[in-house]
């Protein structure tokens, strides 16, 4: 299996507009971080997971011209502002897409985004997304052919994203509490991609303390964060990092045994 990182950045990316912070102005290229988005491939399925703001660039960085199937986390912009970039796969798969979430998310999507929701009408042109609503109601299962693993976590006071495991690889992003249930989907994986907005406290995600506590938890051979702000620079964060605990990067490839 192999994990593409297409962004690692917090919800405003970094550089962040207008800011001249020692990490916004770093010409280090691993200091810019577009809205998170990742691919998941494995054999001949390939899964995205969210649709970045920065869809369209990260497909071309990539090389990417279509996936099998999308999959949601949850419905904040940065994870879904991409969509309309989908129809270049619709032309590219001459068909609809699925779109998987869970029912909530589905719904608050389809208040912002419901013209790429209408019916397969047979043509795929630049027109519109073709996306096939698939709701997410069970724990376990098949995406593409690639059996698929949710559980729930904590982002912030009210709202839930879908942590997914993919075989030996899981992927918590905006997370900042993780059930017991959680912590058992997640036994046993070998590579976490795993939320850590920045150094301290946030009211939605995770912070670094925290996300080390939960990485001596769960024992990953490795941990890789994500999520990150414009408060994190790349050098000295991966030069204070315990062994087995790394920083993404946009464009990362992730191999997973
Ligand atoms: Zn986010
Ligand atoms: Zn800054
Ligand atoms: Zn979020």
């Amino acid at each position: 299996m192999k994990i593409r990182v297409l962004g690692c950045g917090s919800s405003a990316g970094v550089p962040l507009i207008g800011c001249k912070c020692p990490v916004c102005v770093s010409t280090h290229p691993r200091n810019k971080r577009s809205r998170v988005s990742i691919v998941v491939e494995e054999g001949p399925s390939r899964i995205l997971v969210d649709a970045s703001p920065d869809l369209r660039q990260q497909f071309l960085t990539a090389d990417l011209a279509t996936v099998d199937a999308v999959i949601i986390t949850h419905s904040h912009a940065d994870h879904v502002h991409g969509i309309d970039e989908l129809r270049s796969v619709n032309v590219h798969k001459k068909g609809p897409l699925d779109f998987w979430a869970a029912p909530e998310a589905l719904a608050e999507i389809r208040k912002r985004f419901d013209y790429a929701f209408q019916a397969p009408h047979g043509t795929y042109v630049w027109y519109a997304p073709v996306l096939v609503p698939k709701p997410i109601t069970e724990r376990r299962l098949t995406i593409a052919g690639l059996p698929v693993e949710t559980f729930w976590q904590g982002h912030g006071e009210r709202e839930n994203t879908l942590g997914l495991r993919f075989g030996r690889f899981a992927y918590s992003t905006d997370a900042k509490t993780l059930s017991e249930e959680a912590f058992a989907a997640l036994e046993g994986v070998e590579v976490w991609l795993v939320d850590c907005l920045t150094e301290q406290p946030n009211y939605g995600h995770s912070h670094l303390a925290q996300t080390l506590d939960w990485i001596a938890r769960v024992k990953p051979k490795r941990a890789i964060l994500t999520h990150m702000n414009h408060t994190v620079d790349y050098e000295s964060w991966t030069a204070r990092l315990p062994a087995g605990v790394e920083m993404a990067h946009d464009g990362m490839e992730i191999e997973v045994a």
